[in-house]
């Protein structure tokens, strides 16, 4: 996968440099590009800000700097330019606490993109032209961590990009780690335990350690349930009443009742 990302801030991005990503781009499975937006400036002091239409506080980003950078990656001959074939090319993401909220489904259906790329706001955020601008020219979307507001959107794409890098096949060692995981079906992971058995008087649940396949799967279903029906009760597929009567993770039982 092809990873480009503008910001003011590129230094943000070191820590691509260390870890499972790190190891992906070395092992060429993500080719990944930090551009300063600043770089596209022409005057002396590399402005990329200015005052509100309309007034208001704070500043806003200017397009002339986007527009160029943005032109300068996304390639020319595919429909992210010309608009007509909008199944082509990139997909240009702005993160944004308007935007669209970031899931775990959404990283799966990004991880499968040849090609992203990464728009960073700072102040109040970027002069909407430059997302109507690129809308009109291919696939654009405008995606939130979550609700509340963070200073600039290099916290939030490094989130994504972790999130999504992860599902590209390769990234993760063993990929059966990422099937059981929390959000993946749709409910909380259980809650996991390693050596010792005992510990500060804390006892690992017997039935991990009774070697009974069909009990441990049953045991953990039950808690992925009751974790979720504590924590997360809106990500329940039934009325909470019914949710022991779900079958067992990822059986075909639940992905028939998923639809
Ligand atoms: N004025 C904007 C608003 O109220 O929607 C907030 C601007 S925020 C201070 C600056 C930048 O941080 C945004 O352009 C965006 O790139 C990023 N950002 C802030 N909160 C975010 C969130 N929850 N999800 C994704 N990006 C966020």
């Amino acid at each position: 996968m092809r990873i480009d990302i503008i910001s003011i801030f590129p230094e943000f991005f070191g820590v691509l440099d260390i870890s499972l990503l790190g190891r992906a781009r070395q092992a060429g499975l993500i080719d990944l590009a930090v551009h300063n937006l600043r770089d596209f400036t022409h005057d002396r002091h590399n402005t990329v800000d200015d005052t509100p239409y309309g007034g208001g506080a704070g500043m806003v980003m200017k397009p002339e700097p986007w527009g160029e950078a943005l032109d300068s990656i996304l390639p020319a001959d595919t429909g992210a330019n010309t608009g007509t074939d909008t199944d082509a090319g990139p997909v240009l993401i702005f993160p944004s606490p308007a935007g669209e909220q970031f899931t775990q489904a959404m990283a799966r259906e990004l991880a499968q993109e040849p090609h992203l790329v990464f728009g960073c706001g700072r102040y109040e955020g970027i002069d909407q032209r430059v997302v109507d601008h690129f809308a009109g020219r291919g696939r654009v979307r405008l995606v939130s961590l979550g609700d509340y507001v963070l200073n600039g959107g290099e916290v939030a794409v490094m989130a994504m990009i972790e999130a999504i890098g992860r599902l590209i096949p390769g990234v993760v060692g063993n990929p059966e780690s990422l099937v059981e995981e929390s959000h993946e079906d749709g409910l909380l992971e259980y809650p996991s335990y390693t050596k010792p058995a005992s510990w500060r008087g804390l006892d690992v649940p017997p039935v991990l350690l009774s070697g009974n396949h069909g009990a441990i799967a049953a045991w953990r279903h039950q808690q992925q349930i009751d974790r979720t029906r504590a924590v997360r009760p809106d990500l329940l597929p039934f009325d909470n009443a019914d949710a022991e009567l779900l079958p067992p993770a990822n059986s075909k039982a639940r992905r028939a009742a998923r639809g």
